[in-house]
């Protein structure tokens, strides 16, 4: 659903992506760890179009999406995405902030957008909350009402970047599991996460990217048990 292939980012002087190629299979869930600085945000960024590549090329359900005369708006459409910061308006509580892009971006009916997007906030537990404001919710809550806002807009692809990292561990364990029954429901997942915990049990795969290189990339089982790489080893090591 989703190809890279030979990506490449530069800031100024500062080559962030050095040549990264992979493919997300559709209801793959892939988890992108490695260490600060590496250019995971970076990668992630480039998929949504925020950040413009330097060179290579991002391709999803089969078109290139960084072809020039490529329809951004609708590219964007197709993915959603989960920040650390929840960018919840704060004036609007959580049915319509989740009803809001149903309305502007798909054109739907308010009316139409209210029923779905009860049924997003459904789908993360936070049905009995609809009516409060982002003010009113538990850092917890404000995420999987953000969940909820991507889920409604109906993308092919969810990205996460280090959903739970602002969250108290009390709260990221909500978070976790409501992450875990999208995955379940097959939804399309690309997560940067520190919590080898959900990575181990939910991931399809493990990507481990240093220094703005893919250095490995295995199945939980395979990259947790017997990492092949000294620099894997090293990383999972620092986090015991
Ligand atoms: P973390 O785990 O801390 O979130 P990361 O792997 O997500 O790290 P990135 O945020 O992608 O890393 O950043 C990679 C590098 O690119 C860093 O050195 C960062 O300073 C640099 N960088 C990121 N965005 C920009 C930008 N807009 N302009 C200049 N440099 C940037
Ligand atoms: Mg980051």
């Amino acid at each position: 659903i989703i190809r890279i292939d030979n990506l490449h980012k530069t800031f100024g002087q500062l080559e962030v992506i050095k040549g990264v190629s992979f493919d997300v299979m559709p209801s793959e869930v892939v988890v992108l760890i490695g260490p600060s600085g590496t250019g995971k945000s970076t990668l992630l960024n480039c998929i949504n179009l925020l950040i413009k590549p330097s060179k290579g090329s991002i391709w999803l359900d089969k078109k290139e999406i960084t072809a020039p005369g490529t329809d951004q708006d609708k590219v964007r459409q197709r993915i959603g995405m989960v920040f650390q910061e929840f960018n919840l308006f704060n004036h609007l509580n959580a049915l319509e902030n989740v009803s809001i892009g149903m309305c502007r971006v798909l054109g739907m009916a308010k009316q139409d957008a209210r029923q779905k997007a009860m049924r997003e906030l459904l789908r993360v537990g936070m049905a009995e909350h609809a009516d409060k404001y982002p003010s009113q919710l538990s850092g917890g809550q404000k995420q999987r009402v953000g969940i909820a806002r991507a889920l409604g807009m109906d993308p092919h692809v969810i990205l996460f970047d280090e959903p739970t990292s602002a969250l108290d561990p009390e709260l990221t364990g909500e978070v976790l599991s409501v992450m875990k029954k999208v995955a379940a429901d097959g939804m399309t997942m690309v997560v940067v996460s520190h919590e080898m915990g959900f990575a181990k049990e939910v991931a399809d795969r493990i990507i481990f990217m240093e220094g703005g290189h893919i250095v490995e990339q295995a199945p939980p089982g395979d990259f947790f048990a017997k990492p092949q790489t000294d620099r894997a080893r090293q990383f999972l090591s620092m986090l015991n």
